[in-house]
């Protein structure tokens, strides 16, 4: 079973519905902190799916190295710093090539204060197309996405299939233009949880609009459509009026703290926008 909880349903720019990206991703039970933006360990321990709070992160996931996905990896590793945490266990931080340099650089602005105090960080850049074999048969399995590439990260960005152990499949696409990796990751998935960071007629390269995610979407056919990554011109729009010509089955356009189940289960969490 998969439980995708949107945490951040913006992009850089924070609106009161829609907050940098942020989610929260159980797969089998493990649980998943997937691009910690600004604000995403607030969110995390405000949503309720980490009761241990910091304690409880085991694993990150990024899909690149820009600021609205990964600035409160700080936070997070300076949290760790304190004594008051218990968890002894490994913090896990898979990312793009660049991911240890970036740590690397970090450490020179902050020294050993963003060093976890009690546990062993491992870091992994991704080697495509590798992928993480997770407790109970599940695993994760990044894809590369087109999107401008950061200093560091010279492979550039990566999208990400969540399998249970049953073999059920949400897609994460991370910020991406129309892409053919993208459209093969999202065939026939479960759920996909696609960016659509402006409206028709504002896109931008290295971004989705709801027409080219309905195009994808019509050649893809995934079971269920979450838009996220929305700018607030996006936010304030009808994303899914530019979606309907070109697919017809469900998309939600997604707010924070809005929470897919796959397989659906009646306990999401969607109050504002019926699917
Ligand atoms: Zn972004």
């Amino acid at each position: 079973m998969i439980r995708f909880r949107i945490l951040g349903a913006g992009g850089a720019i924070p609106t009161p519905t829609h907050t940098p990206a942020a989610y929260w991703v159980t797969v089998d039970g493990t649980g998943i902190l997937l691009d910690p933006g600004p604000g995403a360990l607030v969110r995390l321990v405000q949503s309720g799916d980490a009761p241990d709070g910091v304690d409880g992160i085991e694993l990150v996931v990024l899909t690149h190295l820009h600021p609205d996905h990964c600035a409160d990896l700080v936070a997070l590793l300076f949290a760790l710093h304190s004594p008051l945490t218990e968890s002894h266990e490994p913090l896990r931080l898979f990312g793009p090539e660049g991911l240890r340099a970036y740590l690397e650089q970090l450490a020179q602005i902050y020294g050993r204060w963003l060093e976890p105090r009690h546990r062993r960080l491992q870091i992994t850049e991704w080697a495509l197309p590798e992928a993480l074999d997770l407790p109970g048969g599940g695993r994760i399995q990044p894809f590369a996405v087109d999107h401008p590439q950061d200093r560091l990260s010279r492979n550039g960005c990566l999208g990400y299939r969540f399998v249970d152990h049953q073999g059920r499949v949400a897609v994460f696409s991370g910020d991406t233009g129309a892409c053919a990796e993208l459209t093969t990751a999202a065939t026939d998935a479960d759920l996909l949880v696609v960016e659509c960071s402006a409206p028709d007629g504002l896109g931008v390269a290295g971004h989705l609009t709801p027409t080219e995610v309905g195009r994808l979407c019509a050649v893809a056919q995934p079971q269920r459509v979450v838009l996220t990554h929305q700018y607030p011109a996006a936010a304030a729009a009808d994303l899914r009026a530019g979606i309907a010509p070109h697919f017809d089955g469900p998309v939600i356009q997604a707010r924070d703290g809005n929470l897919f189940y796959v397989p659906r289960e009646s306990g999401e969490e969607n109050p504002w926008s019926a699917p």
